[in-house]
């Protein structure tokens, strides 16, 4: 069976096409799934009773609701989604974050089955790598959330590294942008990456959503011992990259550092940081670590982490600490599992 949710207005002509049916009808298909979010064949009555019954025969639209969702005290929802094989099994879990902020709400979704960049901080990459997800895959967690329509923005910071699943995420972005889609700015947007340079070239050239990258640490070597992929595509390269472009306007790209107790938080590293980054045109969010079991991570203090701060807007760079959401159902940064309660 073919899964028709989560494809492009083209890849579905493509399909229709294959089909014998008539073009028309992808932009049809695309107006059912994505406008009016229906999830079978049979209520899409402006098809042909034969188109309806051949599609009901070869695919299948394939949104899931989520099998679970936990409530945190602050009102962050953590979502856990089954993500089934071929033979419909289930082959994993992954998870979602709904965080409501006053007027605005936003998803951080997850683009992948656990994490191949072995940050040494994260519980997503002590699991190890298990599958990238499609871009239907991700695009259900946005649409299939009970609060799926009052979402304002999507983040990509949940499970997995987005560059690592580009193409995947190059369509859900598409999808999420296009008037045949849902039709969002992309200023709606946010893609985070460790930074894998060739593949973040490519997202700034191809794509207009927001970028943020995970820095944590301003010195190569230190950076190297929580985030090994500093190896493959070192801080330097990256800033080197973004500064050849233009962020002065709707476009934002912004510094995601997790503060770590003794370990990436005085004043050297705020100096360090300041001078890697001036020239750019940027914004600096600094993150409290929320620990786990089996991590010899503690998390600043507020002190600290306030003259971090108070350092790096005196020098020129626009610094905020992050409000911390959902850390009582393990939601927060760094600590999606994707596991099922018993
Ligand atoms: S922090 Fe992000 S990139 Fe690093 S291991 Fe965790 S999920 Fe992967």
């Amino acid at each position: 069976m073919t899964t028709l949710f989560g494809q492009t207005l083209s890849q579905l002509q493509e399909f229709c096409l294959s089909e014998g049916f008539p073009k028309f009808t992808a932009k049809q298909l695309c107006d059912w799934m994505y406008h009016k979010r229906v999830n079978d064949f049979n209520s899409m009555t402006n098809l042909s009773l034969k188109i309806r019954a051949r599609l009901n025969e070869i695919a299948l639209v394939g949104r899931h609701d989520p099998v679970d969702c936990q409530v945190s005290v602050d009102g962050t929802k953590k979502y856990l989604f089954a993500i089934r094989n071929s033979e419909s099994e289930i082959q994993n879990y992954i998870e979602s974050v709904y965080i409501p902020d006053g007027d605005r709400a936003t998803l951080c979704v997850s683009c992948q089955m656990g994490c191949k960049m072995g940050c040494r901080f994260c519980v997503t990459g002590k699991q190890g790598f298990h599958g990238s997800l499609t871009a239907g895959e991700i695009l259900n967690q946005i649409f299939s959330i009970p609060d799926s329509e009052q979402l304002t923005n999507v983040v990509f910071m949940g499970m997995g590294e987005p560059l690592d699943n580009y193409d995947a995420i190059k369509q859900t972005l598409e999808v999420l942008t296009s008037e045949w889609g849902l039709g969002w700015s992309p200023h709606r947007l946010t893609v985070s990456t460790v930074g894998i340079t060739p593949m973040l070239k490519r997202l700034i050239d191809e794509t207009q959503c927001h970028i943020a990258v995970s820095l944590h640490n301003p010195f190569p070597d230190e950076r190297a011992e929580i985030m090994p992929m500093q190896k493959m595509y070192p801080i330097a390269g990256i800033v080197d990259l973004l500064k050849k472009y233009n962020w002065y306007g709707q476009r934002r790209i912004s510094f995601e550092y997790t503060m770590f107790r003794g370990i990436n938080d005085d004043i050297n590293h705020a100096s360090e940081l300041a001078r890697l980054l001036r020239g750019l045109h940027c914004r600096v969010n600094l993150i409290r670590f929320h620990s786990s079991p089996d991590t010899p991570y503690r998390t600043s203090d507020e002190r600290t982490m306030t003259a971090f701060e108070d350092y790096l807007n005196n020098h020129g760079i626009i610094c905020t600490i992050r409000a911390s959401r959902g850390e009582d159902i393990m939601a927060a940064c760094g600590l999606l599992a994707g596991k099922k309660k018993n």
